[in-house]
């Protein structure tokens, strides 16, 4: 899987095709969808009209919480592929574990039989704790390839993210700038932004890069998508791998997968 994708959550469905268009063009290969963000069909379209072969794509959807469940994943799953014009999707994650239904477990042994039917080239989860896994991990067979949990320098996650490499799972980063929102003018990423004459969302894709997160983030801007994926001609140095862990404030901008529960 790339390590650095584009994500498409906010995207209208009549914007996706173009998103991804671009993105594509620009060099992704690997695109972040969702059933809940209503844009599979655009998304679909945009990497159709690439061109590119389907080997080289790299489609990740997740299941909706209220789809939850044996037979309905099954039924969610077909329809997000026919959605999508795809007829297998390269990851399925499930979006949120709401812990108190009960239900993931579940939901995890219909993605098992769509993995062993190649129809889900690799499963795993997003928005799990630890404890959530380790219940996954006791009950089910195949390890989830990843956990998209929510990341960015002022949520680091480095427990999970040292739970996750106990157990051969990798991280992949949401909302990996921040949303944007404040993180970008931090004036310690902005300092470092100058030093290497990058942008400071290049820096903080360059950071999620070096500590070995996977990354999907996300512009509807022609200009920021091809920005942040011309991050791979410099490299942080200690002492600014340093300052941007100094900036760790366990702040959360989504909500806590705990609280989530529909
Ligand atoms: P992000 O951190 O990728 O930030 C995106 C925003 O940052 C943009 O809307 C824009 O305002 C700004 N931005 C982007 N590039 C920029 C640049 N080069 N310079 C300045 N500003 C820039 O946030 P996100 O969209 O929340 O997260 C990325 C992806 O993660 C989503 O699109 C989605 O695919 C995924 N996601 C998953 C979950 C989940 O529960 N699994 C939740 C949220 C997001």
């Amino acid at each position: 899987m790339p390590q650095l994708g584009f994500g498409v959550w906010q995207v209208p469905d009549d914007e996706a095709e173009r998103a991804v268009a671009t993105a594509l063009e620009a060099g992704y290969r690997s695109i972040d969808t969702a059933a809940i963000y209503g844009n599979e069909v655009g998304t679909g379209k945009g990497l159709a009209s690439s061109g590119l072969a389907r080997e080289d794509l790299f489609v990740t959807t997740k299941l909706w919480n209220a789809e939850q469940g044996y037979d309905s994943t099954l039924r969610a799953f077909d329809e997000s592929l026919e959605k999508l014009g795809l007829d297998y999707v390269d990851l399925y994650l499930i979006h949120w574990p709401m812990p108190d239904r009960g239900t993931y477990v579940d939901t995890y042994k219909a993605f098992e039989k769509l993995y062993a039917d190649g129809r889900a080239k690799s499963i795993g989860v997003s928005n799990f704790h630890p404890e959530y896994l380790e219940k996954l991990l006791d009950a089910t067979s195949v390890v989830p390839v990843l956990n998209q949990v929510e990341l960015h320098p002022h949520l680091q996650q480095s427990a999970l993210r040292e739970f996750h490499a106990e157990h051969g799972i990798a991280t992949e980063a949401w909302s990996p700038l921040g949303q944007g929102k404040g993180l970008l003018e931090v004036p310690a990423v902005v300092a470092i932004a100058r030093k290497h004459d990058r942008t400071p969302a290049q820096v903080v894709l360059r950071w999620h890069l070096q500590l070995g997160n996977v990354v999907i983030p996300k512009s509807v801007t022609p200009s920021r998508i091809k920005e942040n994926i011309d991050v791979l001609g410099f490299t942080l140095d200690d002492e600014d791998i340093a300052a941007i862990t100094a900036l760790d404030e366990g702040r959360r901008l989504g909500s806590d997968p705990a609280t989530v529960n529909d």
